[in-house]
């Protein structure tokens, strides 16, 4: 079969490798679409970080580079391993990329698998991943989907877990008002649960094709330009003067999250979710004065069934987000390229590994 391999930096390779077996306890996968994520963005350009390097395997998955990427992927069940009975062939699944330690526990009550040593990513540090063509996985890591959701749209299930959780972190309710920084792909998706939820979105985002999709989509109830309009303002007038009761950081720069601080309402809660490369610094005295609340938040727990339950209910509409499909002869001319260079009008790009749907 054919699969995207990351073999360092500036290195994918299209090769030909061994279709994988289907363990006992595991599931066989057609993969039918990968998403390109910012994460394959900066293994290509700044990596490896998640891909373990030549010579220094996984400590759980005990592979190294080369490395099968994708880990945002849909497919159809075309096996099952031994003592594997509540799953059909063609069943459509999509997968929580998680390798994580034998003896953690990953069962339906636990909040921290997720944080436990040496937790990576099935598309990053082996095990296989969405940018082949087939792919064997535990059965623990195997949602399905009812086949009514399309798979190109289900590919997306993955990154809308991101917001699921972060959303899920705030603890924001119906009727709260909520601001995100940054339209992104993370940014849109979060805005995304938010509305879902029953929340007022405001976005914060300098891009005009950015802001302008995310009122096409409706995340946002409004998108502003914080070069144009003071944001903060704009925020206590739409709550009476009081601000923000959460606030989601998906850009990783200063101005922006300082921006979400000061419309944050006293004992608001921040929501830190994108990846920072460097420091970053606090008014204090707004933490401090405001008693706000500051949270990480990181991937997902258990948030798959929840996140699924919401596109198969119809709450939200993950069509609009998919702004191009490709095969794997594209995936660094096409895909990796516009969503380096061109990535205002990208949300996300689609891969079918098989060619299939092309
Ligand atoms: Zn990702």
């Amino acid at each position: 079969m054919r699969a995207a391999r990351y073999y360092g930096n500036g290195d994918i390779r299209i090769e030909e490798i061994e279709e994988p077996t289907v363990g006992p306890g595991q599931v066989g996968v057609d993969v039918a679409w990968c998403g390109i994520c910012g994460t394959d963005l900066h293994e290509f350009k700044d990596g490896p970080i998640f891909c373990p390097k030549p010579g220094h395997p996984h400590p759980i998955s005990g592979e190294d580079a080369p490395i099968t990427l994708g880990h945002e992927f849909s497919g159809v069940v075309s096996s099952l391993g031994e003592g594997v009975t509540d799953l059909e062939i063609g069943q459509h699944v999509v997968v929580e990329p998680y390798i994580i330690r034998e003896g953690v526990n990953t069962g339906p009550d636990s909040r921290d698998y997720h944080l436990s040593p040496d937790m990576n990513f099935i598309g990053l540090a082996g095990r296989g991943g969405g940018l082949g063509e087939k792919i064997a996985v535990a059965r623990r890591w195997v949602h399905p989907i009812s086949n009514d959701v399309p798979l190109d749209q289900a590919a997306l299930i993955e990154p809308l877990s991101v917001g699921y959780h972060a959303v899920e972190r705030s603890g924001a309710k119906a009727g709260d008002v909520a601001i995100v920084g940054g339209a992104g792909p993370i940014g849109l998706l979060t805005a995304a649960v938010l509305k879902a939820q029953g929340a007022t979105v405001v976005i914060s985002e300098l891009s005009p094709l950015r802001r302008q999709k995310a009122l096409d989509t409706k995340v946002a109830d409004h998108a502003f330009d914080p070069r144009e309009v003071d944001v903060v303002e704009e925020v206590k007038k739409l709550t009476d003067g009081r601000g923000a009761d959460v606030a989601f950081e998906c850009t990783s720069v200063q101005p922006a999250m300082d921006t979400l601080v000061e419309a944050l309402r006293p004992q608001g809660v921040l929501v830190i979710v994108s990846i920072w490369g460097q420091r970053g610094s606090f008014d204090m005295q707004q933490i401090v004065l405001k008693e706000l609340d500051v949270r990480g938040t990181i991937a997902y727990v258990n948030s798959h069934p929840g996140t699924i339950k919401l596109v198969e209910e119809g709450k939200i509409n993950l069509a609009p987000f998919i702004t191009g499909k490709i095969g794997l002869d594209g995936l660094i001319s096409e895909g990796f390229d516009t969503l380096i260079n061109r990535n205002e009008t990208a949300v996300k790009i689609l891969v079918s590994p098989s060619g299939k749907g092309l």
